[in-house]
């Protein structure tokens, strides 16, 4: 044992599988000075009990690269350290009880198979071959991903470690961090049960007890604790030690072989949270008392799938807490309030499949200051502080645990834990029918049944009683007059003398423009890709208003405040919920704000991409022409002790130009037809400008520069042969959701990054990437050259791609 360190570069506090896991690759990665600290042993914390099993298959692609790089550095780790990992590649079956899961199966074998991941559709029989204990006559059918596999937690913890050790980390167990340092908003380094260290960076790997940690020094890692369960059975007739794992979701249940017999967990509908703000230090190696009357539901439908468990006695009961977060995915990354404090928890019971993979991804995002590749899903910074509420993530966590095999249908929306954020409008949206989703904790408006009615919402994979609502209303903004609630845009004030300056480095656009113009821009990284997307609004020589995406606020004002030079004299604040926002959309809307306005709303008197405060009825309210459905328009920015007034004064002069309310089904569906992006979706970590067809908001030759100017410069000298693409079905009737493989001549090129329905245009249409094969560049040529056409579960369509958009009105309409 090395003496006890008074300083290092890192100093990494947790030494489960994803302390271990960011050691090792930090290690890798040349940075040697890294410490470890472990308040008990090493696995003691929950990666000891996990049950190991460790699947591919991911709702966002770089997650799947991340856990397809888990399993390859599982398989490669025994024959680097020396030390046994029980990895093995047994491959896994997903089963399908219903035609609705079978349909999911199709989408992700389609979706894997053009990630190159393997996976293939099977038939009960087919199903049964492989896994010949299992009962079949009740299944429609299942998947198999032969690249899927087992590990033994604890032993792949050791060599991770083992592995970091050579490359010359030390770990310290039996140390507890007990405070962290911190001076001028940025760690310093830690106190501990041996004494202190200093350390440039700290990384907050511990698990359930990561998020008090956090909190100890005002950082939220919303994250609470589940109690999680499975059982191991005796030795079994018919269980070879290479039977695959086996996942039947509609029982919520997994197995897997142990030992000769089955171990068998799931995911509960209503799972138990762990009623423990607190973590106790000292629970190393711990379990919680069995739960027989929790575990039934599992039991009961393991019993349907694998009758021979009824003759099959039990030798362990396990139920050990997991921490969940609020929407299933982990947390990572540097933590907005606190310089060089990094965080890497909250796995959702996915840590051993996941750890390799995002241990390797919390290195690289270390070492080069930001991350390396779009994690935006992982990313700290979608969460809020309001996100860190004991009372809520209680809540929330009980059904965060059973998503894992609840149906995803595409508008499926989390029901705990609401309404959380709530719009001044909200009971008067609900009595108009609103039907809300969920985003940043904002109940929003998705579509509209009609006054006094309640919305049926169904879910499904095709049409259900929203169809025919949302098309009304998308019709309406097109040919008429809609308002929609958009209150949950994020919103920032940019001021100072020197916010002009500060903006200019920061936007890839000019926004030196003069005061009461506003500017659409992409904010960039260093590589010229995108952070953020959003809108300028300069409201005075040295105040702008920026208008960001609802879930962008903290990941902008983070990205913002880091990266102003110091010498800088600029302020920003959050004032998002300072502010209510009804976007009026359509033709009639000059019409109605003339009614219920003595402002100029001529295209002389208000042009496109300007703004400025007008009286709408007695408010007053700050209004910015714009759109992103592609119509005539102004969204209201509205104090919000003037929202129900302003929102009973359009209402009431809305009737005779055929005013409705909208929502954002409505939103997504126009702004597709005119090819508008989305951030997270088109645009993301992962694409620059050029990729998403939006080189005319970079403003190249900007005296001054910007970030990710060099890069840009580069880039435009390289054939584009990554590019984002319009895509409409040749068939009316099929619904699309985003995420569908895009074929070329019968060859995956891309997928779609978002889809909806054009009521306009009377057929489904998404955006998503395309790249080609041979570097060349992708060209309208080249796109008409080619048979495109969508995966839709296994079936294809044909498909019309165009670099174009499908609706593109003249200009007139949307800016005369
Ligand atoms: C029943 C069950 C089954 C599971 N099955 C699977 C599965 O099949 N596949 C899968 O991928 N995942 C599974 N999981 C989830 C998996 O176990 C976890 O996601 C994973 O172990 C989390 O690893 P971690 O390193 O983040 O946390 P931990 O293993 O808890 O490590 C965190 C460590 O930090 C230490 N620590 C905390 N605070 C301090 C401090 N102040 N100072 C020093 N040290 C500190 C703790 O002692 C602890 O050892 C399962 C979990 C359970 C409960």
């Amino acid at each position: 044992m090395s003496t006890f360190p008074t300083q290092a570069r890192v100093v990494i506090v947790g030494g489960g599988i994803m302390g271990c896991s960011t050691a090792y690759h930090l290690a890798k990665l040349g940075w040697k000075d890294v410490v470890l600290l472990e308040q008990g042993r090493l696995s003691g914390g929950t990666t000891w009990h996990a049950a190991g099993l460790v699947g591919q298959l991911r709702s966002y692609q770089n997650l799947t690269r991340l856990i397809r790089y888990s399993t390859e550095l599982y398989s490669k780790l025994e024959t680097e350290t020396g030390l046994a990992t029980g990895w093995k590649q047994c491959g896994s079956l997903s089963v399908a009880r219903t035609e609705q899961r079978m349909v999911l199966l199709r989408r992700s074998a389609a979706m894997a198979n053009a990630q190159g991941v393997d996976c293939e559709p099977l038939t009960p029989r087919q199903a049964g071959e492989k896994y010949p204990i299992m009962r079949t006559d009740d299944l429609v059918g299942a998947v198999w991903l032969p690249g899927d596999g087992k590990a033994n937690p604890a032993d792949i913890t050791q060599a991770l470690a083992k592995g970091a050790r050579n490359a010359g980390v030390r770990i310290f167990e039996k140390t507890r961090v007990t405070s962290i340092d911190t001076r001028d908003g940025r760690v310093t380094g830690v106190q501990t049960s041996q004494g202190p260290i200093t350390a440039e960076i700290v990384v907050n790997c511990g698990g359930q007890w990561a998020r008090q940690l956090a909190r100890s020094v005002g950082v939220t890692v919303p994250l609470y604790s589940c109690e999680h369960m499975y059982i191991v059975t005796e030795k079994m007739e018919g269980v070879p030690r290479d039977l695959p794992v086996m996942r039947d979701p509609d029982g919520y249940i997994y197995f897997k072989e142990e030992v000769g017999g089955l171990l068998m967990g799931g995911f509960e509908p209503e799972a138990k949270p762990w009623d423990k703000d607190v973590i106790p230090d000292d629970f190393e190696f711990g379990i919680l008392p069995d739960d027989w009357d929790q575990f039934q539901i599992l039991m009961d439908n393991a019993l349907i799938r694998v009758p021979a468990l009824e003759k099959t006695g039990i030798k362990t009961f396990m139920n050990g807490p997991e921490s969940f977060t609020p929407d299933l995915n982990y947390v990572l990354g540097e933590a907005p309030q606190l310089k060089n404090f990094f965080v890497g928890a909250g796995f959702n019971s996915m840590g051993i499949a996941s750890s390799g993979g995002a241990g390797m991804a919390l290195a690289e995002w270390i070492v080069a200051g930001e991350p390396t590749l779009d994690l935006w899903p992982v990313d700290i910074r979608r969460f809020a502080g309001f996100h860190g509420n004991d009372t809520w993530l209680r809540t929330r966590v009980a059904e965060t645990l059973g998503l894992h095999y609840k149906m995803p249908w595409p508008q499926r929306e989390q029901e705990s834990g609401r309404p959380f954020r709530r719009s001044p409008l909200y009971d008067r949206l609900k009595a108009r029918g609103a039907w809300f989703g969920n985003k940043m904790g904002w109940e929003r408006p998705n579509w509209f049944a009609g006054a006094g009615k309640t919305p049926d919402m169904q879910y499904g994979w095709g049409r259900g009683a929203w169809f025919d609502a949302v098309g009304a209303e998308h019709r309406a903004t097109r040919e008429s007059v809609t308002v929609v609630d958009e209150t949950s845009f994020g919103k920032i004030l940019v001021q100072g003398r020197d916010a002009e300056a500060a903006l200019q480095r920061l936007a890839a656009n000019d926004v030196a423009v003069p005061v009461g113009r506003t500017v659409y821009t992409g904010i960039l990284n260093e590589r010229g890709t995108f952070e953020s997307d959003l809108t300028i609004a300069r409201l005075a020589r040295d105040r702008f208003l920026v208008i960001t995406g609802s879930a962008q606020p903290m990941r902008d004002m983070d990205w913002f405040t880091r990266h102003v030079p110091e010498d800088l004299f600029v302020t920003f604040a959050d004032v998002t919920s300072a502010w209510t926002v009804l976007s009026l959309m359509g033709p009639q809307s000059r019409a109605l704000l003339q009614k219920v306005s003595r402002a100029d709303f001529s295209n002389e008197g208000f042009p496109f991409a300007t703004c400025r405060e007008i009286g709408v009825g007695y408010a007053t309210v700050l209004a910015s022409r714009r759109t992103y459905m592609g119509e005539l328009g102004w969204e209201l920015y509205v104090p919000v002790e003037f929202a129900v007034t302003v929102f009973e004064t359009l209402h009431e002069a809305g009737a005779e130009f055929g005013l409705r309310d909208a929502g954002y089904y409505a939103v997504e569906g126009l702004r597709l037809e005119k090819g508008y992006r989305a951030w997270g979706r088109e645009l993301t970590p992962d694409d620059t400008p050029f990729n998403a067809g939006l080189a005319w908001a970079v403003k190249l030759d900007k005296p001054g520069g910007f970030i990710g100017q060099n890069a840009l410069i580069k880039a435009k000298a390289v054939p584009l042969a990554r590019r984002l693409v319009s895509v409409v079905l040749q068939d009316g009737e099929p619904l699309l959701w985003g995420g569908e493989a895009l074929l070329r001549d019968g060859r995956p090129v891309g997928d779609l990054t978002s889809a909806g329905y054009g009521h306009t245009i009377g057929t489904s249409v998404g955006l998503g990437y395309v790249k080609r094969g041979d570097g060349a560049a992708i060209d309208a040529a080249w796109l008409e050259g080619g048979r495109f056409e969508v995966d839709l579960a296994g079936t294809r369509l044909a498909a019309k791609v165009s670099l174009r958009c499908p609706f593109d009105p003249a200009g007139a309409r949307i800016k005369g």
